[in-house]
This record gives structure tokens, C-alpha cells and sequence, in this order.
């Protein structure tokens, strides 16, 4: 064991760290179909108006308010897609459907419900309203108008938004390409038997999830052994081909930990330890790009096209403890913010509440802690609960959690009742 060179870096500033040195990734013009859950990267401004014909919004009678009171003539009907043809002249009408064009000299639209109809002749009520009962033309949406913001993440609404404008592809931010690797001689692959002293390689699983559930489009390089050359080949053919790398374990100062020599010798080891738990052997690094870039593979999803080229980028690191908590933790307070950057998102962090503690909290001397907790609400407060054991090996300390609280690095813990500030993962 030898003591570590990297400086103890505030999480804060680690963080900001990680952000400053990650790109922006560039734009692809992708299908609607394959837009969904993407980042848009341009605003998109309505080439039309919504609606963009006066469309009644009942089923009923299209009349001149003047007209109220009279018997009326039905001339004929407009239903939805099937527009009227003539003009609705003093003393007539037309029979409308909901969706259906208000015809020329109407102004209103009297509900099936309010008027008495004999034969082809309606009787509406009195007094009418001008302007009742039908959409005008741009109530909706008016040509011009930024309906979906660039930075916004495409959902239902927004991908049927560009549909109702015509739009059959969206310029989004590319996925970022991750190659993800275990590293450690006592890891064995799910579903093959541990020997005596062997673990199943459970975080690759975990961070392909994590991955996964933030956009990234992920390579896996399966386990790589404690051997110098063997994980050095493994991460330099990977480096080629995506733009980040993650790797879980070795970086801690065993003997066997070398994953922290290996970035140093490809790149820049910008963070080496963090004043985190857990998580203190966080590291990371960018290295740079190789000296001629190949072309990028063809996009996925056929026919879509990338409109700007991002060559000669350079990669980022991530060396994530090997124990299973502090491997999801560092993934959340760093690796997370920074794939969000990379996709073009408007809002990069978690959102951060005031909890109040409902238990005894202690704390470590010199790093913030982030406790895993469960929340229930209390009136308009969120209390905190202690999920158990927070061992950074004991990953049911993460299943079900719902918040990390930040307790502040002291000697005297923080008492229950006191409010603390929390990462919220999911609200109750
Ligand atoms: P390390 O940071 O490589 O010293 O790993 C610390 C501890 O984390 C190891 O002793 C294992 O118990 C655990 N660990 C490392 N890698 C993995 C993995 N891929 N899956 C599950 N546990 C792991
Ligand atoms: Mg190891």
C-alpha cells in the first residue's frame, strides 16, 4: 500500500470539475419515431397556426348570432374534414360537427342540445354569443410562437406537437457513446459459479441500468483482470470508439488498484479523491483524441443524418470505486450530470429539497456523506429515513431509496429533527 498523491477535491468542486471539461455533443436530424426521449437541440418555432381554420368545438348548428330567436333554415352540413361549401346567409344554418369549419358568415355555434329542430328548419335560443362554442384560428398556437424549447426532453406532448406541425424529423443531440468495464481478479460473470473468494460482477449491471436510464448508448467490455497490459488494451481499443469510458474498481491505493496509472498515462487525471462518502477514490480524467479521427459509424434508426461533425474530440474517464454503493453514489453526483450535458438537457442535476432528519445521523470528519434514505411527507415537510446499514458494500441501502441527503462533514453527526438538503430521486 502506498499513500495517495491526488489532493482530497469538495465534492462541489469535483463536480464542477467534470462539467467544465464535457462537451456538448453534436446534431443529428433523426425521425419522430426515434426522437422520442431525446434532447431537442434547436428551438421549434410553429410554421403555422393552431388551428388553422375557425373548427367548432361542439356538435351542433352554425348560425349568426343576429339570427337568434328565428326559426332557421338548415342549408346543408360541415363535418369534421368535410368542410361547408356555402355561405350562411340571414335567416339559415348549417348542421356543424365537432372539428368541422365554421362556414363564411357564421359566428357562432349553437349546442344539438339548445335548439328545436323541425324538419330542416332549427330554432336556437336567444340571446347568442358572438365567437361561442368554436376554436379561432391560432387559440391554440400562433405561427411564430417557440412551442418546444431546445434543452426540453422530447415527451408525449412535445413529439405530438411536431407532428401536429408537419414536422417529420427533429434535430437532437446525439447519444453519448459509453464504454462501460468491471476490473478486479475476484469478479466472475452472472451466472457462473463463484469460487472460494470470487464475487459476481454485479456493477456492471447496475451502471449498464444507470446508463441506460440517462440516455447513454452502451458498450460493454465485460471484466477486465488486475494485469497492467491486459486492461490497458482493452481500454485503448475501447477509447476509439465512444466518447466516454467507465470503469468500476482499481482505483482505490491497493497494490492492484491501476486504473488511476493507466489514465494518467493515456490523458489527465483531473480528480483522484474526493471529500465524499462514498466514494473518496472517484476519479477522473480526459483523454485526448487519437491524432487522425476515423469517420463515426452511420447513426442508428436508417435514413437519419448527423448535420455537424465533432472530430478530433477529445473523451472523459471515469474510474468508479469498486464497491457497489460507491459506484452508483459517484455515478449520480458526477457521471450523471455530465451525460445529461453531453445530450444537450436544459437541467443537468437532481433536483435538491430541504428534508428533515428522522433519525440520528452521524457523520464522517472530513467528507460530505450522502445517506441513502427512504421519504414520506408530513404536512408540507419530507422526513428522512435512514434505509439501515450504509456500509458502501451493502447495495440494499440503495434499493428503494428515494433521496440522498448531504450531511455535512463533522465530528458530531446531525440529530433527528434537523434539516437537512437531499438529492431527490423519486418524490412520494
Ligand atoms: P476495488 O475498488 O477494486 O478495491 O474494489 C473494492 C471492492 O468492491 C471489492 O473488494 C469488491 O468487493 C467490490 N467490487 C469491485 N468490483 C465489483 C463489481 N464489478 N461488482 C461487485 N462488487 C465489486
Ligand atoms: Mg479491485
Amino acid at each position: 500500500m502506498r499513500a495517495s498523491a491526488y489532493p482530497l477535491v469538495e465534492v462541489d468542486e469535483a463536480a464542477d470539475l467534470v462539467l467544465d471539461r464535457t462537451p456538448i455533443l453534436g446534431v443529428e436530424r433523426v425521425a419522430l419515431a426515434h426522437s422520442i426521449g431525446r434532447v431537442l437541440a434547436e428551438d421549434l418555432a410553429a410554421p403555422a397556426s393552431l388551428p388553422a381554420f375557425p373548427s367548432s368545438a361542439v356538435d351542433g348548428y352554425a348560425v349568426r348570432s343576429s339570427d337568434a330567436g328565428k326559426p332557421l333554415r338548415v342549408l346543408g352540413e360541415s363535418a369534421a374534414g368535410r368542410p361547408f361549401a356555402g355561405t350562411i346567409a340571414p335567416g339559415t344554418a348549417a348542421r356543424i360537427l365537432t372539428g368541422g369549419v365554421l362556414p363564411d358568415g357564421a359566428d357562432c355555434v349553437v349546442m344539438v342540445e339548445e335548439v328545436q329542430l323541425d324538419g330542416e328548419v332549427v330554432t336556437t335560443p336567444a340571446p347568442l354569443r358572438p365567437g361561442s362554442n368554436f376554436h379561432r384560428p391560432g387559440a391554440d398556437v400562433r405561427a411564430g410562437e417557440r412551442v418546444v424549447l431546445a434543452g426540453t426532453q422530447l415527451g408525449a406532448a412535445e413529439v405530438g406537437l411536431a407532428a401536429a406541425f408537419g414536422f417529420p424529423r427533429l434535430p437532437v443531440h446525439r447519444r453519448p457513446r459509453v464504454a462501460l468495464l468491471s476490473t478486479g481478479d475476484e469478479l466472475v460473470e452472472v451466472g457462473d459459479k463463484p469460487g472460494r473468494g470470487q464475487i459476481v460482477d454485479s456493477n456492471r449491471w447496475a451502471l449498464l441500468a444507470a446508463l441506460r436510464e440517462v440516455g447513454a448508448e452502451v458498450r460493454g467490455l465485460g471484466i477486465a483482470p488486475d494485469e497492467p497490459e491486459a486492461l490497458r488494451q482493452l481500454v485503448v481499443d475501447a477509447l476509439r470508439e465512444v466518447d466516454v469510458l467507465v470503469t468500476s474498481g482499481g482505483v482505490s491505493v491497493g497494490t492492484h488498484d491501476l486504473v488511476k496509472p493507466l489514465l494518467e498515462s493515456l490523458g489527465t487525471v483531473h480528480v483522484g479523491r474526493v471529500k465524499l462518502k462514498p466514494g473518496k477514490p472517484f476519479t477522473f480524467a480526459t483523454i485526448p483524441a487519437p491524432p487522425s479521427p476515423r469517420p463515426g459509424p452511420p447513426p442508428e434508426g436508417g435514413g437519419d443524418s448527423h448535420t455537424s461533425q465533432e472530430g478530433g474530440r477529445g473523451k472523459l474517464a471515469f474510474g468508479l470505486p469498486g464497491f457497489p454503493v460507491s459506484s452508483l453514489v459517484t455515478f449520480e453526483v458526477f457521471v450523471r450530470p455530465a451525460l445529461r450535458k453531453m445530450q444537450g438537457f436544459a437541467r443537468l442535476q437532481r433536483p435538491m429539497l430541504p428534508v428533515r432528519l428522522a433519525y440520528d445521523a452521524p457523520a464522517t470528519a472530513d467528507r460530505t456523506e450522502y445517506q441513502r434514505v427512504t421519504l414520506r411527507r408530513e404536512g408540507r415537510e419530507l422526513v428522512a429515513e435512514s434505509t439501515g446499514s450504509q456500509s458502501s458494500s451493502r447495495l440494499m441501502s440503495l434499493a428503494g431509496a428515494q433521496a440522498l441527503v448531504r450531511i455535512p462533514p463533522g465530528d458530531q453527526g446531525i440529530k433527528a429533527g434537523t434539516t437537512v438538503e437531499a438529492m431527490i430521486l423519486s418524490l412520494p
